[in-house]
This record gives C-alpha cells, structure tokens and sequence, in this order.
C-alpha cells in the first residue's frame, strides 16, 4: 500500500472529525437570517449602495456582539494591526512603483479621540482599499479555518456562553487567528465608517455599517478623503465610552501593540498635537540585550495571533555566508488551525525590514507550529515572492533555520526537560510527521522524541534512555499503538512483556501508525509492534517477583482445543495459536507476520482508504484456567454448542480489548447469555 501524504491525510481526518462534531452541537441560524449574496445590492440611494453581509459575517458579528468577550481591549490591537498591515503592503508595493508613496514616506498610525462626538479613530496612511477591495475584506470571510472557528464559538449558545465562563471564551485569544479582527470593532461600536483611498487611486470610499446583516458603500467627497490609507471610525456604543480615556487608550496600546513595527500615535483631542506612544521600531533588529522578556512576549502574542505566553523563543543573527535574522517562537498552546489540512506555518519573511510575505514557506509542515520573523539582506528585493522562493539563497537560509530550530529544540530537551516535555505534549504529534517525512533528520528527530512507554506513563521517556535500560537479551524496541495511551497500558498484549520488564512505547497518537512503518530502528535496536508476528521474547529472563510461565509444548488436549477454536471461528481469523505473550489473559489478537499494523489497518478502514483488511491471528493462553478447562470439556465429549459459544467470545472479548467494536453484537448477546445460563444452572 502507498501512502504518499501520511500527514497531509491526518490533517484532513482531524478537521473532518472537528466539522463533524462542531455540526452536531452548533446551533443554527443566529444572526444568518440574511442570506442574500454579498454582492447583491439592497437599496440604491444618491450614489449609496447597500450590501448585505455574507451570512459567515453576519453570524460572526452576532455572536461577537452578543456573546464571547470579557476582553473587548482587543479591538484596538485588531485595528491596530490591521493599519501596520497596510502600511508594510504599501512598502512593499512601492518597491516595484516609487509614485505610489510620493512624498509621504514614513508610516504612521494614529488614534484620535473626539469627546464631543463619542468617536474613537484609527489612521493609517497605508496601502488603503478600493471599492472591490471593502466588498471582499470587509463583507466577506475570506480564511478557511474560520468556519471551523465560527463553528466552536457557536458550540454554545450566547446566553449560556456568557453565564458558563463569566464571558472569558477561549475565543477573545483565538480571533487573532482568524482573518476576522476588523469585525471585533463591532464589540465596542454602534456604527462604524470606514474612510479609505487606495494608494495612486483618484476615487475614495465611505463604507459603513451597524453591523446588523448589512453595510453601505458610496463614494467619498475629495476634500474628506485622506490622502492615502484607511480611516476607520468607530462611533462607541454606550458601554464602551471608557475608551475616549486617554490613559486608558494609551496603556492599551502599549501593552497589546507595543511591538509593532509601525510607530502609534494618540491624538487626545481634535485640537491637540499627537504624541507618540510607541516607536515602531522592528523588534528583531534590536540587539538580544536590549529586549527584555515582556517585549518578546508583547511580539510574539501580536505575531501568533495568541494570548499566552511562548513556550520558547529563539533570536539570532547568522552572519556567515548569508546575513539574516530570525526571532522565533514556539506557542505556550495549540493553534487553532494546527491540523489544517493546509498544514501552513506563520512565518513572515521580511527583506532588509520589507514585508515580502506573511507566510512563507520557510519551514516544513511537521515545524509548522513556530511563529517566527525572518528578515534577510541576502535575498533579491526587485523580484516577485515567488521567484524569492526559488532562489538558492532561499533554500539555503530555510535549510540553515530548520537546522537551528531543530538543534535548539534538542538543547530545550536536554537543559530543561520540563518545559520541552510541554512542547511535546503541544506539538510532539506534528514533530513525529517529520519522521516520514525528511529522512535525512530522522535520526536528530528520534533523539528529541518522548514518549509514554509500560514503564514511564508521563510522557517524557527518550529512546536513548529506553535503549539504556534494555533488558537482558532484549534485541528490539517493542511498541504498542492504539486509541490513548491509558486503555494501551491496560491491554493483554503486554502481559508477556511486562512479566519480563520489557518496556514497551505506548503510542496513541494517530501519525504514530504511519511512522513505525517506515522508521526501521533507533540505535541499533529495531523497532518492533508487539501486536505483530509472533513474539520472540522467551530469551529475556523473567523479572524479579514475576512468575514463570511454562515453557512446555501445550498439552495434546489443548492443541485439539486450538483446533477446533480455529475450525469454529473460520474464515474471522488467520489462524489460532498459542501465546507467549500472555499471563492473566486468556486470548488475545495480533496482526499475522506479513500483514499491516493493527492500529494502522483501523485508521485506514475508518477513512475508507483499507484495500482489504488482512485477518488477525487469535492467541490464547494456554496455562489460563480457563482454556485448561475448556480443552478438558472437549476431550471428554463436552457440550460442544457451550464450546462454540466460548470460542466466538475468546474472540470477541479480545475484539473489545484492542478497542475495535463486535461485528455482530446481537449474536454476542446470545451467545453470552447462553454461557451465562450455564454456568447458572
Ligand atoms: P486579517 O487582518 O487577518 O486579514 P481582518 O478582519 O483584520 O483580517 O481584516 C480583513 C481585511 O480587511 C484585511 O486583510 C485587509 O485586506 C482589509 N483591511 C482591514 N483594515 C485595513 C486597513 N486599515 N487598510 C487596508 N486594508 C484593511
Ligand atoms: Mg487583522
């Protein structure tokens, strides 16, 4: 069988099972009672046209308003970075056409507060928006893990949302993620304008809205028209008048947008100068020195989108044969969209302090959860992002920076176990892609890996320390895969290990189905499925206190037993035989020596993509009390119906323990209650 994207396919089953899940509890229709098209017009009045919202947006902004935030700050780092964002496209734009700038060089941002009027107003002189441009962004959900993300807000409805969680959703840190921070002005404003001129545009446009299902566009008068960049005005609700306060305003800003590489500007009142609240200056640029840990904080939350804390962070400057700069960030939490199917990273890469782009394909996908900023002289500034891309400076800056953050996750691993074994728990599931995917790091990557093993249950157990503690005689490092690594711990198939102290990884991360096929050995040591093949562990002495099991044939009568089992079951299994990976069990059900990993072979059924699935091998027990008296039963011309009975529940039962459903639960229930009332009467 071929997998070509083991990865790519894993994503895909996780964000199936995401929709799937977020349908059944999403409730319908809040806020999509309009479903016109977005670019049908409403009502044509003196040059204005109205618009609906696409019914994404309109059930966006209900909930946004009516439901998820304590934290209504954020709007302002929203707006705010939305202006940064405009001004790092003009730059870049004006790289390919100087007249767009003209000469209004510097970019700036800023806030004015109007009392008198109860507006609050963000200007950028950035790269603006035409007509088309407003219907697109600002009427449209342009992002594709948003739908997932609208579907978990809706999981609740508002009303409960706001009683269950004080309003604290997860969400108010998540909506940076998501393409939708324009809409969070909605939180704090009745209406809001939207004043823009795209740069070199001779036309500029009025959007505005209430937020209720529809917005309005009309040509905007030349003399209220900025020169260049986006106006947005918001005309605060009656809970949010709090934000006409300058210290107020003043300390948000500064904690939520102090890293942007745009400087802010608050302006206190229509007749006051503007002062200058933040510098603008590009983080990364700065000496390690001078940057204290807040500020690395307060950068990365404004890069990732996200309100925790980073897990790690890593700044250098390389000044070899190239010259550049990286400052990157493992996330203190998930990422909303880490199985995407896109399997996308954040990397914004930046040449000499110009955005070239937001998301690069700097790094591969089984890195994809670091955030990170990469800035490089090295790299052609006149070319297009794609040809960028191509360039061999390119490929060989990214081959340098996987090498890096691979050998600093490694230093992590080493010098503070502790926190590496919470990127673990966050991202081991992604790292272990790269497993399959680039083998020439395969064997680094083996070296960072931790897993939950029979021995260790935290989580934090290296290969090189399970090698360390091999077992007399021990030639292989075993492995079990399954659902979660608790029901593994308890399952048959260990019995035999675990009474000769072998210590076996438990692994119950679905990606770890795919990477022992194709991952031979670490060390030296190969890495076998302790659910595969016979198990060859009868040289490893018994532990101490352990009993120890017969090593003699199993006697005749039970040899019959076995056969008559396997004439029973029929075409169900490979075959039946005697186990010795068995002590308190009495059956259990491993793959054949040729066939696929049991885990694997389920995955595949479950997304339909199994050929034919090959039929397990059933062991049993042959010193268990049970099988003995079964095997006496037979021999001396027993009830041979009970028998039968039995052998399909040996099945069965093995069937249950390795987490797989009956395939025939009537017949079970049957065949067990006829046991039952035999052992009763
Ligand atoms: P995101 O910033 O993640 O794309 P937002 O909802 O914050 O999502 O903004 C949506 C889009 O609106 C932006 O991608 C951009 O195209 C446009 N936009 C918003 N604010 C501005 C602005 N000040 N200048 C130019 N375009 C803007
Ligand atoms: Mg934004």
């Amino acid at each position: 069988m071929k997998l070509s994207s083991p990865a790519l396919f894993l994503c895909f089953q996780h964000s199936l099972k995401l929709a799937g899940v977020a349908a059944i509890s999403a409730p319908c229709g809040q806020g999509a009672d309009i479903a016109f098209n977005q670019t049908e017009k409403l009502f044509v009045t003196s040059g204005t046209d109205t618009h609906a919202f696409q019914a994404d947006v309109s059930r966006l902004l209900h909930l946004m308003v009516h439901s998820i935030y304590s934290d209504r700050d954020i709007f302002l780092r929203e707006l705010i970075s939305n202006a940064a964002d405009a001004c790092e496209k003009l730059r870049y734009e004006s790289l390919s056409n100087p007249g767009l700038v003209r000469d209004d060089a510097a970019s700036v941002i800023r806030i004015e507060i109007d009392k008198p009027a109860k507006t609050l107003t963000i200007t950028d002189n950035g790269i603006g928006m035409t007509r088309d441009d407003l219907i697109l962004a600002l009427g449209t959900i342009a992002n594709s893990g948003t739908r997932a993300f609208l579907e978990r807000l809706g999981q609740d409805s508002p009303k409960e949302d706001r009683e269950a969680d004080g309003g604290n959703g997860q969400s108010g840190t998540l909506i940076g993620q998501f393409g939708i921070g324009f809409y969070s002005a909605f939180m704090v404003a009745e209406k809001v304008d939207v004043e823009t001129r795209r740069a070199g545009s001779d036309e500029a446009w009025l959007w505005s809205s209430h937020g209720k299902g529809a917005y309005s566009i009309a040509p905007l008068d030349a003399d209220r028209a900025p020169a260049r960049g986006t106006r947005v005005i918001l005309h605060l609700n009656a809970e949010s008048q709090d934000y006409l306060e300058s210290w107020r305003l003043q300390t948000i800003i500064k904690e939520h947008s102090g890293a942007v590489a745009v400087p802010v500007e608050l302006k206190d009142a229509p007749d006051q100068d503007p002062r200058k609240i933040t510098e603008g200056a590009a983080l990364w640029t700065k000496p390690r020195s001078e940057i204290d840990e807040a500020a690395y904080t307060e950068f990365y939350r404004g890069l990732a989108g996200q309100f925790d804390e980073p897990a790690m962070t890593v700044h250098w400057r390389a000044e070899g044969r190239y010259e550049y700069t990286v400052l990157a960030f493992v996330p203190g939490s998930r990422p909303m969209d880490l199985f995407e199917p896109e399997r996308k990273g954040r990397a914004k890469l930046y040449v000499r302090s110009v955005l070239i782009s937001a998301d690069s394909d700097l790094l591969p996908g089984w890195l994809r959860f670091f955030r990170l900023v990469v800035d490089s002289a090295d790299l052609p500034l006149n070319v297009s992002r794609e040809m960028i891309q191509q360039s061999p400076v390119f490929t060989a800056i990214r081959k340098a920076i996987i090498n890096r953050l691979l050998q600093e996750l490694g230093r992590k691993a080493e010098s503070d176990p502790d926190s590496f074994a919470k990127i673990w728990e966050n991202f081991g599931a992604v790292i272990k892609e790269g497993l399959y995917e680039d083998f020439e790091r395969r064997e680094q990557l083996l070296k960072i890996a931790r897993f939950t093993t029979s021995k260790h249950s935290g989580g934090d157990r290296s290969l090189t320390d399970y090698v360390k503690d091999l077992r007399p005689n021990q030639t292989a490092i075993y492995y079990l895969t399954g659902e979660n690594s608790k029901s593994l711990a308890s399952s048959p198939q260990l019995e035999g290990f675990r009474t000769r102290g072998i210590e076996v990884l438990l692994l119950a991360d679905p990606v770890d189905a795919f990477w022992v096929q194709s991952v031979n050995e670490f060390d030296g040591k190969p890495l076998k499925s302790v659910t595969q093949g016979s198990a060859d562990i009868k040289l490893v002495p018994v532990a101490e206190g352990q009993d120890t099991p017969s090593s003699d044939a199993p006697s005749a009568e039970v040899a019959t037993l076995l056969a008559f089992i396997k004439q029973t079951l029929g075409e169900v299994v490979e075959d039946v035989r005697p186990s010795d990976r068995l002590s308190s069990s009495a059956a259990c059900l491993v793959a054949g020596d040729k066939a696929l990993d049991r885990r694997l072979e389920q995955i595949l059924a479950q997304a339909g993509r199994a050929g034919s699935i090959s039929k397990p091998v059933l062991e049993i027990n042959p010193t268990h009390a049970l099988v003995a008296r079964l095997a006496e039963k037979l021999a001396s011309g027993g009830d041979k119906a009970l028998i039968e009975d039995s052998a399909w529940l040996l099945h069965d039962e093995a069937r249950l323990m390795d987490g797989e459903k009956l395939a025939d639960a009537a017949a079970f229930s049957a065949r067990l209650t006829r046991v039952l009332q035999a052992a009763a009467g």
